[in-house]
């Protein structure tokens, strides 16, 4: 199986896999070994990140859903220490706002479960010959800076303090600057998929966000697009 397009041989490769479902871990762990891959298990989210900081990987397979951290913020806490082992997160749910946060969050690729074992020995195999490196996702609108895996925000040379719903937001309007982001979008981004509270609750974050990232600037960047959603421009 290994003969699968890869010139990277698996001798001395590590892989830490955070999974808890166990048989799934226990398949994985399995077959990864059967390739000659060095494979460890964690079966939650601190015992990963625990792992993940204590030992060098050369790849790690990562579930989303995990008990105890949840495989963004285990992904986000690597990345904030400055730890940028190739990742390859297991995606619960199939939609595109999980993919993207997956991405986001510092991950470098993602599988929707259920996944080909085939195609994650592939992907693994990617991860590994590309190694790691830096890559810090800085986005910029203008002179607005958005730093997703430090969850920073600065305009010019002025720090912004955003609360983690702020970002979440601002974020998504960010990645798609100078287009209109529909109001359900920005809920779904920033809030669970189960909220069904008041939609006008944007509204409240938007006006926040006016507040700190605009006004003490004497800047309009932020604006609502009647029925349709808020606009972000640099
Ligand atoms: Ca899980």
């Amino acid at each position: 199986m290994f003969a699968l397009g890869g010139s990277v041989h698996p001798g001395g490769v590590r892989i830490l896999v955070v999974e808890d479902e166990r048989r799934l871990a226990e398949l994985l762990k399995d077959g990864l070994t059967r390739e000659g891959f060095a494979v460890d298990l964690a079966h939650d989210g601190h015992e990963g990140l625990w792992m993940a900081t204590e030992q060098p990987y050369d790849v790690i397979v990562l579930d989303v859903m995990l008990p105890g951290l949840h495989g963004y913020a285990l992904c986000a806490k690597l990345r904030e220490a400055g730890n940028w082992t190739p990742i390859l997160m297991l995606t619960a749910k199939d939609g595109e706002y999980d993919e993207a946060e997956a991405l986001d969050t510092g991950a470098d690729d993602y599988l929707s479960k259920p996944f080909s074992y085939v195609v994650l020995l592939a992907r693994l195999r990617a991860l590994v010959r590309r190694g790691t490196r830096e890559r810090p996702a800085v986005l910029a609108v203008g002179d607005l800076r958005i730093d997703p895996a430090g969850l920073r925000c600065s305009r010019g040379d002025v720090q912004i303090a955003l609360t983690p719903k702020e970002f979440a937001i601002l974020h998504c309007l960010a990645r798609r600057a100078g287009e209109v982001v529909a109001k359900s979008e920005l809920l779904a981004r920033a809030w669970d998929f189960a909220f069904d509270g008041d939609s006008n609750v944007v509204e409240v974050y938007i006006s926040a966000l006016r507040r700190k990232i605009d006004k003490p600037f004497g800047r309009a960047t932020l604006t609502t697009v009647r029925g349709a959603g808020y606009r972000l421009e640099g």
